[in-house]
């Protein structure tokens, strides 16, 4: 396991175990969780993903004891953090918050309007995102680490505004991704072809996907790295110093909404089976997220076939002979055909780019759009080297 004697980003303090780190962190996580679900409740018909309230309302009865749960335990963490840890602020904000909610009808809430209007925000969608991915990488993380790094590293909360709103846009983000190729790419849909890619065995259907999608964003990976208009738009992904679980959120829209919107034209042609299609869905969230994470992971010669934390950790290295290769989201014998394959047995020895991309995702939001350095006010070390 990693040593746990750095002090923490937030109030300073040692975060090793027994000083009333975790159970704080963790207070604030369950309190705020338990808070924006019972915002989700209240406000049900605006701040929840259409598709996903009928299966809601079918379990509504267990999630309300989850949400339950969620506040008692991050009441009790939050108490448990106050009478350990010097700085009260987490123990008191998890408290406050569990208050708010307690308020606000706790975890028996009414259900909001239910008018079903057209437009909604995935509140829902990032409060399970969230618990999910950070349950699942954050102690992978502290115990795999790769570099001991804490979780609130340099640049976090700039990721984590990144992952706020992608998941809270996530109707604009799927429209976006969906319409151009349905709207423009429908004369090129045959029935023959799609019930032969229909019939094929799922597992068939599912690597064709992976592949299809990685050959086209192999290419608008790399026109993303050489067209230097385009290159600003990407050197925001490029910008962070630090490789976590959170990593890989800081994606500009413009980017995001455009290579998921190009990827989507060979599997819109193809069509596939809803089943494969949901896999990838929930595959690619998972693999980008692990690519970016930091852990030391290796894998032998699976290396070769399926894009591993090493490999990208490379796309985002430091060093000149990493500079633009290993495009590939999935498959590196991509970057192997096309000729931008870099893989050493070691880890770069640091992270991130010579642009000077601002800070913060309001910022680096208009940082493409804006000429360079004039509109720059404050900036990122340009490179940071950390072993
Ligand atoms: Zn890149
Ligand atoms: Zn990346």
């Amino acid at each position: 396991m990693l040593p746990m004697e750095a002090k923490s980003t937030l109030d300073g303090l040692p975060t090793r175990f027994g000083s009333g780190w975790i159970s704080g962190v963790l207070a604030v996580l369950l309190a705020g969780s338990g808070l924006g679900a019972v915002i989700c409740f209240l406000y049900w018909d605006v701040l929840t993903m259409e598709e996903a309230r009928e299966h809601y309302a079918r379990y509504l009865p267990y999630i309300r004891g989850l949400v339950h749960v969620l506040l008692v335990a991050g009441f009790l963490l939050g108490v448990l953090s106050i009478s350990l840890r010097k700085s009260k602020i987490l123990g008191v904000w998890a408290c406050l918050m569990v208050l708010v909610a307690a308020l606000l009808g706790g975890s028996q809430a009414a259900l909001g309007e239910r008018a079903g209007k057209p437009f909604y925000l995935g509140l829902d969608y990032f409060l399970l995102s969230l618990i999910i991915t950070s349950a699942i990488f954050v102690p992978l993380e502290r115990l795999f680490g790769r570099r001991d790094q804490p979780i609130f590293r340099n640049g976090f909360w700039t990721d984590m505004t990144y992952f706020f709103i992608s998941t809270l846009a996530v109707q604009f983000t799927t429209l976006m991704t969906l319409a151009p190729a349905m709207v423009l790419f429908e004369w090129a849909q045959f029935q023959s072809v799609q019930t032969f890619v229909k019939e094929l065995p799922w597992v068939v259907q599912f690597l064709l996907i992976m592949l299809s999608t990685d050959i086209v964003q192999y290419w608008v990976h790399r026109t993303f790295h050489v067209v230097p208009w385009l290159w600003k738009f990407h050197a925001v992904h490029h910008s962070t110093d630090a490789m976590d679980w959170l990593a890989g959120t800081r994606l500009h829209v413009v980017e995001q909404i455009l290579t998921r919107a190009l990827t989507f034209i060979p599997v819109f042609i193809l069509g596939f089976h809803l089943v494969p299609m949901a896999a990838y869905v929930v595959f690619i969230t998972f693999h980008a997220t692990f690519i970016h994470a930091n852990v030391r992971f290796y894998y032998g010669p699976l290396k070769w076939l399926i894009a591993t934390p090493q490999f990208h950790h490379w796309h985002h290295a430091i060093e000149r002979e990493a500079i633009d290769k290993n495009f590939a989201v999935h498959f590196p014998v991509l970057d192997l055909v096309f000729g931008t394959f870099y893989l050493p047995d070691q880890w770069p020895s640091g992270y991130g780019i010579h642009d000077k991309v601002p800070r913060g995702w309001l910022r680096q939001f208009f940082y493409p759009f804006l000429p360079q350095k004039k509109s720059v006010t404050e900036e990122t070390p340009v490179v940071q080297v950390h072993e």
